[in-house]
């Protein structure tokens, strides 16, 4: 009797197997013939009444069943498996030959460049990178620079105040006064950053510009070095073949105090367009730091001596790219700004 049905219970299996259309599908099937209340599982229960001939007989036939529908299981689920992954793959196949979205690729400010490019000429030169805050106090901007209070600078209609002893800085040079506020000799910094000066936009004007900073302080320094290092700076800047010279020039916090000037990068010298037929370039102010800012950090001047130097960014790359309108560089105009890439 029990013969039978364990035929019927192997044909129904082979029946629902073959037709389970799925994973899930065929666990079911999986569960109704051989889980814990499955069909072939209730026969092997019910084995307990046989006497032990019987048992030895159908037992063996039952196991050969379960074995059997294991098998079909294992084949279906490899099957249904397949046929998944197939599914999906065909669901989530690209199209490889089908055209990207463009992706607009940025590309470094001239600013940000020219910035980079200045700093590493004068790391080359030993110089350390620092930068300062841009909302200054008035005694950093000003009175410790040695600017004079009644000094045409600090007019209200020149300078960005915020309150009465706080502004947006005119220039980098209070990073001057933080490092030497912060630092003892020997210093040798540089400090590019954003300035800021009432000024109507016009193309060699901006109320918000760059300036690149820098100090040295340190025993012996004489106005040799600064012409030395500065002159490095222009032939690595522009090319070896450029020459410098510096005039004299009034900074309050300088002494004595110069301009540098170099002969044209374009023309050697023989005049053009960009040197305005001069042969020469106006490219920075310098000088020796003036006693009285290096007593405000508390160097001793009898000891250490040094010279600083300040030059607008945009002017250089100004110079560097031919670019005629100040303006340019804060239109943000993609056009423009890829062309330095
Ligand atoms: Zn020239």
């Amino acid at each position: 009797m029990q013969n039978t049905q364990l035929r019927d219970i192997l044909n129904e299996a082979r029946e629902q197997i073959e037709n389970a259309a799925n994973r899930s599908e065929t666990e079911e099937a999986r569960v109704r013939f051989l889980g814990k209340k499955g069909r072939l599982t209730e026969i092997l229960r019910s084995m307990g009444t046989l006497d032990p001939e019987e048992r030895k007989a159908l037992g063996k036939l039952a196991n050969d069943a379960r074995a059997e529908i294991e098998g079909m299981l294992t084949r279906k689920f490899e099957k249904v498996k397949a046929a998944e992954h197939a599914l999906r793959f065909s669901a989530e196949a690209v199209d490889v030959t089908e055209p990207g979205a463009p992706l607009r690729i940025g590309a470094k400010h001239p600013i940000t460049r020219t910035i980079e490019a200045i700093s590493r000429i004068f790391m080359r030169m030993g110089f350390s990178v620092t930068e300062g805050p841009e909302v200054e106090t008035v005694f950093n901007n000003f009175d410790a620079l040695n600017a004079a209070p009644n000094h045409p600078s600090r007019e209200l209609t020149d300078t960005f105040y915020i309150t009465e002893d706080t502004l947006l800085r005119t220039q980098t040079s209070p990073v001057q006064v933080r490092t030497l506020l912060s630092q003892a000799p020997p210093i040798k910094v540089i400090s590019p950053g954003r300035c800021f000066r009432v000024d109507t936009a016009d193309a060699t004007h901006s109320p918000m510009f760059h300036q690149v900073e820098g100090l040295l302080v340190d025993e012996d320094v004489s106005m040799s070095d600064l012409k030395g290092t500065l002159d490095v700076f222009a032939k690595q800047m522009f090319g070896e073949d450029v020459k410098t010279r510096f005039r004299p020039h009034f900074f309050p916090f300088t002494e004595p105090i110069a301009e540098m000037d170099m002969s044209c990068f374009k023309c050697g010298g023989r005049g053009c367009r960009v040197c305005k037929g001069g042969g020469w370039i106006e490219v920075l102010g310098c000088g020796m730091v003036h006693p009285n800012v290096l007593r405000v950090g508390g160097v001793d001047t009898e000891r250490h001596t040094g010279f600083a130097f300040g030059m607008g960014v945009e002017r250089i790359a100004m110079l560097r790219h031919g670019i005629d309108d100040i303006r340019l560089f804060y239109e943000n105009d993609m056009r423009f700004i890829e062309q330095f890439g």
